[in-house]
Order: C-alpha cells, then structure tokens, then sequence
C-alpha cells in the first residue's frame, strides 16, 4: 500500500467483481440501442477502460473534460467544460460515466449542458458516490459504490494530479492534504 493512503476501501478485485456486474446490467438495460458512452475526463480512464470491457452492445465511446477542483479538495462550484464532445447526441441514448459524485454540481451541469443536444435519454453510471455532501440533485442509474464522507484517491482518482495510477481505491491520510 501507498504510504500517503490510510486504509484501501476497494481492491482490484472488489472494484473488477462490481464492475462487472454494472456492465452486465447495462448491457440488458440497452439491448438494440446502440448507447453512447461519455467518460468525464480525468477521473474516468481507469473505470471507463474496465467498464467498456463488460459491455456486451455495439455502442460508442466520448470523453469529455471539466474542471472543477483545482488543486484543493473542496469543489468552488464552478464548472467549465475544457474539452467537448466530438459528435452530435442528438435522438442518442447517452450514459456519463464518472468516477466520483460528490456535491452533484460537476454532474448536474453537465446534464443540463447535454441536454441542449436532445438526445433521447441520458443516465449517469458514477462508480462511487458520497450522497452525504450532495448539494445538487442528481439521481444516477448505476452505482458502483456508496461511500462515507473521505477523500479518495486512486483508480483514477487524484489529489493534485497525483495517484491516479493505484490500482486499488484508498482513503488518503488527511496530513497529505491538510
Ligand atoms: P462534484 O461536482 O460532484 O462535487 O464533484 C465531482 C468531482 O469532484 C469528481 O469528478 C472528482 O474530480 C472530485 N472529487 C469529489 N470527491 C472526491 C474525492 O473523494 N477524491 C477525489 N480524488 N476527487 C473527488
């Protein structure tokens, strides 16, 4: 283990043995619908990557970038769009993919921003989820974990871009960060 983390909450198998069920899922609940699947960058890579491999549908695959934290970990509500999508998801059905839901800010702009587009349904799939400092409403669809109020890192998570690379989900020691 890092010696910057507290404590692993998921390992590589719990976070594989999820996934997979989450795909499984998907891939019944859009059979015939041929689904766009839109990763948040960065945070996304490592669950999108492993989600996309369980999913059994001819379907497409967009990122596309905000910002939103910073270098700190608290967010500023602020939410700008840095990189775009590359096609038009207009009559498509369209599923975000994120790594954490947090205050639901990032995720609830980013639906009404796409939205504009009318595509013909939109779901969230976000791998982890702290409904405890939700400040926006945002219902997603698939859940891979709820979590307790901890800041998290790894599997794509970062703090200050660092630690994105742990294969595993872990609670980072709050002295790395305070
Ligand atoms: P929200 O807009 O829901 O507050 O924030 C979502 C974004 O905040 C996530 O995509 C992620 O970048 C960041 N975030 C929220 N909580 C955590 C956390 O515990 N760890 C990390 N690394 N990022 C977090």
């Amino acid at each position: 283990m890092h010696r910057d983390v507290e404590r692993v909450l998921y390992t590589e198998e719990a976070l594989k043995e999820r996934i997979t069920e989450l795909g499984k899922r998907m891939t019944a609940d859009y059979q015939g619908k041929n689904p766009v699947f839109i990763g948040v960058l960065k945070g996304s890579f490592m669950f999108m990557a492993d989600l996309m491999r369980t999913i059994d549908l001819p379907c497409e695959v967009e990122f596309m970038a905000v910002s939103s934290y910073g270098n700190k970990s608290e967010t500023t509500g602020a939410v700008r769009i840095t990189q775009d999508l590359d096609m038009d998801i207009e009559n498509r059905h369209a599923i975000i993919v994120e790594d954490i839901l947090d205050s639901g800010l990032t995720l609830n702009y980013l639906i009404n921003y796409l939205n504009g587009s009318k595509p013909a349904s939109i779901e969230i799939c976000t791998l982890l989820d702290k409904p405890e400092r939700r400040r926006a409403q945002v219902n997603p669809k698939y859940t891979g974990f709820t979590i307790p109020d901890a800041f998290v890192v790894g599997y794509g998570l970062d703090f200050a871009q660092r630690y994105r690379n742990l294969p595993y989900i872990g609670i980072l020691k709050p002295e790395v960060y305070q």
